[in-house]
């Protein structure tokens, strides 16, 4: 969908081009990014350092700043906010602030919605909109950071939708949110099921973010039957992209693994998955399944979490048992959006 000129998304030397192409000083362009980027503005009125006379000349010619608004917040008890945002066109999109004593790490969304259709995924199962504009994907950003007020250091996109399936405008937002709004790229998780020919095009970029794969099963078969996609991208051709992936960046990969009771959590699907990436320098990151609406799976036990975890720590793989935040515990991911999309 075509967005007409936005300003959240331009570099400071865009901007400074843009206040001269409206009649002003060339270092108001300066001014501008300093209030889009850090004190986060909503409208041109409310940049005090501007003339007032032209502000009121600029208001006319409603000119995009390119944020969203508020839709919904819901707050946990352990610090964590969801949010529902509203785009230009009504679409709605989810984020969520998740505060630690150290970290605020914002989970970004990539798509109004996912076409992907994972079968334990509330946004998979909710279809697929569109892709998010590259000022779409900053703004969730700086919404978070103004409204927790605090300092965003870590982002994982891992929120509604399949990022490698906009790698343009998230390559392009990357680099905003790392030059412009001064979050390091190595505090970015890029999270995908994989895309055909797309890892080689982000290593392209050399980002140093991370970039984390969505695995869920140690071979092709299992794989498949969780992931529809998955059939046009066999596992081995996703994991020598993968390994050409680390040589053209140098960085190390890491895997999720949703963990479903009964389906691909047993000890010798553990000891399948050691042998898969054996002797990789990664990392394993296990999921268990956070329940979601009319889903068939079901959350394995911690036990059996624990045992699953051991079996990959025991073949010298890492391995991380992602913790489940308040909000997870209530809703898993792309659940609030169908229960308050069409509210308010
Ligand atoms: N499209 C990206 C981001 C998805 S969200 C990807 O596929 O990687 C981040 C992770 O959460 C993915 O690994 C995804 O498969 C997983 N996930 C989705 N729904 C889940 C659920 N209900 N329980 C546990 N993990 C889930």
């Amino acid at each position: 969908m075509p967005h007409p000129f936005t300003l959240l998304g331009q570099s400071e030397a865009q901007l400074s081009e843009w206040m001269v192409q409206q009649g002003q000083p060339r270092y108001r362009g300066k001014q501008l990014h300093d209030w889009l980027y850090h004190k986060a503005v909503r409208s041109l009125d409310e940049i005090t350092v501007f003339p007032k006379s032209w502000r009121e000349e600029i208001a006319q010619q409603s000119i995009n700043l390119g944020r969203s608004e508020i839709h919904y917040r819901q707050p946990t008890p352990d610090g964590t906010v969801k949010y529902l945002l509203k785009l230009s066109d009504g679409a709605i999109v989810e984020t969520v602030g998740i505060p630690s004593s150290q970290r605020l790490t914002v989970c970004v969304s990539s798509q109004v919605g996912c076409p992907m259709a994972c079968d334990f995924c509330a946004t998979g199962k909710g279809g697929f909109d569109r892709n998010l504009a590259k000022h779409e994907i900053i703004d969730q950003v700086l919404t978070v950071q103004a409204d927790m007020q605090r300092r965003v250091s870590h982002l994982v996109f891992m929120g509604m939708g399949e990022p490698l399936l906009n790698t343009d405008n998230l390559v392009g937002a990357i680099a905003v949110l790392n030059q412009d709004v001064g979050i390091g790229q190595r505090m970015m998780t890029i999270s995908t099921v994989g895309i055909p020919n797309q890892i080689l095009k982000l290593a392209e970029h050399r980002l140093q973010a991370t970039l984390a794969v969505s695995l869920h099963a140690p071979n092709q078969q299992l794989r498949q039957s969780l992931i529809p996609s998955a059939d046009r991208y066999p596992i081995a051709t996703l994991l020598k992209d993968c390994r050409e992936y680390v040589q053209i960046t140098g960085r190390r990969i890491s895997f999720e693994y949703t963990l479903l009771a009964g389906v691909n959590d047993s000890p010798s699907q553990a000891l399948e998955l050691a042998g898969l990436i054996k002797g990789w320098q990664s990392h394993v990151n296990l999921i268990p399944y956070n329940p979601i609406q009319d889903g068939t799976y079901e959350r394995p036990s911690p036990r059996v979490v624990q045992a699953f975890a051991d079996v990959l720590a025991n073949a010298n793989i890492t391995v991380s048992v992602r913790r489940t935040r308040g909000l997870e515990a209530q809703a898993a991911c792309g659940q609030l959006r169908g229960t308050h999309k069409l509210s308010s």
